[in-house]
């Protein structure tokens, strides 16, 4: 049996019996200040990420307002309308403005909306419940105390060390309550066929929400809570782009890029013919041309940038990540695992008590595999925007990533993942 070769992060104190892998501790592992301050970071959204999510929209909204004014009035009105006595496209520019102006700020809102209902965010574990609901989120008091009292570190009476004793006693009782916590998710932890894992065979998890951590999931800091398809924070749009919101940030994407380039074109047209016919050089539309320009360039950037990524089936994670191996569960076919596995191109073999007499090899992917490219870029988009046209197009559905998972996998694994059950299925 091969084993890996990269290096191993500290394991969780819940590991279960493992046929080849570290057996579990069986006392919990020793607490000091500074890994309970490293539990707490993050668990609140950042002041800057809050600042930025409230401000910065309106901002947007209010420089789209003003655009649709110059757009509308002094462009489609003033000057095409009144001055050049073109009715036809004076209309045309407003109806256009209207329509796209309104699509953006539907699927904005959609965006919005989403964003506060339903970002899809990963339930904490119970070790963050309240101890009245049965969890161990007693940290605050633990910590607070323990700031009230750090002073008696560096003074020597009696009393202080009575009193360092009784903290550093609560401090092990509620890490032992936490590794408890942890056994119990472990157990009650649903194993699917295929899964990526950590290098350790155990599922990844998050130490901040304290719960194990489904494929494609990571943790925000600027949530300070785990996200399902976590692709990015947003402070466009004042929030998370996810599995349940990169379909409606793409659709936003979109018709603002149309939006922009609208109005810079319309702007240019009339900004030209001003400084032609009429020698004028009007603020506002300089204005509105520099702002159409910069924006029209960002969009572009960003609309195509989001697209490349749906056709290769990436988020904006896992393409800063492409190149790192992962390491990948898969369920050994009943008919084929007889006890002896020396035979399989895996690390490891791990099983679990939620699923008794069952195995999952693990193996350690090729570095340039794109597990969730589905081998084809229509079947990647279809994946998050739906298979039909106005789907596509209108800010309705969900996308279909977003459905509940079934037992086989959290996302659909691509070709280069499932080329790997091959070494464990039974053979036909
Ligand atoms: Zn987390």
């Amino acid at each position: 049996m091969s084993r890996a070769t990269s290096p191993r992060p500290a394991s969780p104190p819940d590991s279960e019996s493992t046929t080849a892998g570290p057996s579990p501790p069986d006392q919990p592992q020793e607490v000091d200040a500074t890994t309970l301050l490293d539990i707490n970071r993050g668990n609140r959204p950042s002041r800057a990420s809050l600042v930025s999510a409230f401000v910065v929209p309106v901002l947007v909204i209010g420089q789209a307002a003003w655009a649709t004014y110059v757009v509308c009035y002094q462009l489609a009105h003033q000057r095409l309308m009144k001055r050049d006595k073109q009715m036809g496209a004076g209309y045309a520019v407003i109806v256009l403005q209207a329509l796209f102006i309104f699509m953006a700020g539907v699927t904005y809102m959609r965006l919005i909306q989403v964003i506060y209902t339903d970002p899809g965010l990963l339930p904490l574990g119970m070790s963050r419940a309240k101890p009245e609901d049965g969890g161990n989120d007693d940290m605050k008091a633990v910590m607070k105390r323990w700031s009230e009292k750090r002073s008696i570190i560096q003074h020597t009476t009696p009393e202080d060390a009575r009193t360092r004793e009784e903290l550093f006693k609560e401090l092990a009782a509620h890490n032992q309550r936490q590794a408890e916590l942890r056994m119990e998710a472990l157990k009650s932890f649903r194993p699917k066929d295929m899964f990526i894992v950590a290098p350790d065979g155990l599922p990844r998890w998050c130490k901040t929400c304290e719960t194990f951590k489904p494929d494609r999931t990571h943790h925000c800091s600027d949530l300070g809570r785990c996200v399902r398809r976590m692709d990015h924070f947003c402070p466009w749009v004042g929030g998370i782009v996810s599995e349940t919101t990169t379909k409606f940030f793409v659709q936003f994407l979109f018709y603002a890029m149309l939006l922009c380039i609208f109005m810079l074109a319309t702007t240019i047209t009339l900004f030209k013919r001003d400084n032609d016919r009429y020698g004028q050089r009007n603020p506002q539309l300089i204005a509105l041309l520099v702002l159409s320009g910069v924006y029209t360039l960002f969009t572009v950037g960003m609309f195509q940038n989001s697209m490349w990524m749906l056709a290769k089936n990436f988020t904006t994670i896992e393409q800063r990540q492409f190149g790192m191996p992962l390491h990948l569960a898969v369920r050994i076919s009943p008919d084929w695992y007889a006890g002896n596995v020396d035979h399989l191109s895996c690390y490891m073999v791990v099983s679990f008590a939620s699923a008794p007499g069952e195995k999952w090899a693990i193996f350690q992917t090729d570095p340039r595999a794109k597990l969730w490219d589905l081998g084809g870029a229509y079947a990647n988009v279809c994946q998050v925007l739906g298979k039909r046209v106005w789907e596509w197009v209108l800010p309705v559905t969900y996308s279909p990533c977003a459905k509940p998972a079934d037992d086989v996998s959290e996302y659909p694994f691509g070709p280069a993942a499932l080329a790997v059950t091959q070494n464990v299925q039974a053979p036909k």
